[in-house]
């Protein structure tokens, strides 16, 4: 079922009536996403994901925009005509109720033509769980479960009805590192499987470049950039795109365009053919770095970690925006950790530049 959303915002009053000023959870999303996809919702805290995701449910009524679900317009439609199936962070299971109980729950208020026989109930529940891989748990109560297993039977009974549209915010929170890794590979499984079109929003960038076949980075209600993972990664269209995605982070300078060469400090770092001489902020990924004696860029060496099989050199630069530089090489490159400066030769395409003022990426010719 391909989901369409047409300027689609949100605006909520504010919560504090004295300060008055209203909040733009969600502006102007426009997005036509394509059917039996899986799309990750992206960005930091507060920047209107589950406003989306609620108004997309019809938990939440949009102040202006419109939902299509194919061609049909659900805007006006309530929750539970939209076929839809929800998982939250907090599992929300019935407490008094087995796992069977719970899966089968949404079935048993299904009304008028959709009214299904015990057996056929019973059939689907069985379905759902095999698919999530609890159908030995299903006379246990939620209490008997781990975390991990307790969000499986939510996503069961979320699939139990055969939405159109799957919803999850934050369904891995919860649970521990592993478990985490571990339960957003059975999502992507799960979904492949069924193929339904399902929005999952997260603020773990890795968690969403890893599952989904598509991104959408949001930044306070507005939309930043939309693409396949890698796409977006490797061609972000601004610095908070740039800084958002990627561990660890990519490292940002000030840095300036002179005569066609990028300068970072003293150091010219790199060839940008034809942008015009200005300031601009660098960003410069940790894998782009190669170590050479003879690099243009010199950093003060403070010390390496050891990742396994690669390394992580930490150094500091005077034109750094945050307080060190890390560059991720092979750990076969040794380095000599008497030396004070470490030099670097940088990677043409894990270096972008972006305008001071708007923050917007400047595109160069790579030679
Ligand atoms: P996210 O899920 O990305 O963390 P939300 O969609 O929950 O963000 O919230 C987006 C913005 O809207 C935030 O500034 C939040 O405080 C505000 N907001 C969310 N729900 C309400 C509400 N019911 N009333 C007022 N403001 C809200
Ligand atoms: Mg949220």
């Amino acid at each position: 079922m391909k989901v369409t959303l047409q300027n689609l915002t949100k605006i909520f009053p504010s919560r504090d009536k004295k300060a008055g000023s209203e909040v733009v959870a969600v502006n102007d999303f426009t997005f036509e996403i394509p059917d039996g996809k899986l799309i990750g919702l992206l960005g930091p805290s507060g920047c209107g994901k589950s406003t989306t995701l609620y108004m997309i449910s019809g938990l939440q009524k949009p102040t202006s925009g419109r939902i299509f679900f194919g061609e049909d317009d659900v805007t006006e439609l309530s929750t539970e005509h939209r076929g839809i199936g929800l998982v939250f962070q907090n599992y929300a299971l019935y407490p008094h109720m087995t796992v069977k109980q719970n899966i089968l729950f949404p079935l048993q208020n299904l009304k008028g033509k959709d009214k299904m026989t015990k057996e056929e109930m019973l059939e689907r529940a069985i379905e759902a769980a095999k698919l999530v891989q609890i159908d030995e748990l299903m006379d246990r109560k939620p209490s008997e479960l781990s975390g991990g297993q307790q969000q499986r039977v939510a996503i069961a009974r979320a699939l139990v009805k055969m939405p159109r549209v799957l919803l999850l915010d934050e369904p891995l929170s919860n649970l521990d590192a592993r478990l985490r890794l571990q339960t957003r590979e059975e999502i992507r499984r799960i979904q492949k499987e069924t193929g339904i079109t399902t929005v999952f929003v997260t603020h773990d960038q890795e968690e969403a470049m890893s599952i989904s076949d598509m991104i959408v980075v949001m930044k306070l209600g507005v939309v930043q950039q939309i693409g396949k993972p890698q796409e977006v990664y490797d061609d972000p269209k601004n610095l908070f795109v740039a800084k958002f995605l990627g561990t660890p982070p990519i490292n940002v300078f000030n840095g300036q365009v002179k005569g066609g060469k990028l300068y970072i400090g003293q150091d010219a770092v790199l060839d940008v053919g034809d942008v015009a001489d200005q300031e601009v902020a660098v960003g410069i990924r940790p894998e782009g770095f190669e170590l050479a004696e003879d690099g243009a860029f010199a950093c003060k060496l403070n010390n390496v970690e050891v990742m396994g099989r690669d390394v992580s050199i930490v150094s500091t630069n005077e034109a750094s925006v945050n307080p060190v530089v890390r560059a991720i090489i092979n750990a076969d490159n040794k380095i000599d950790l008497t030396r004070a400066e470490v030099r670097f030769n940088l990677k043409p395409h894990k270096v972008f530049i972006f305008n001071k003022e708007t923050e917007e990426r400047i595109g160069f010719e790579v030679k």
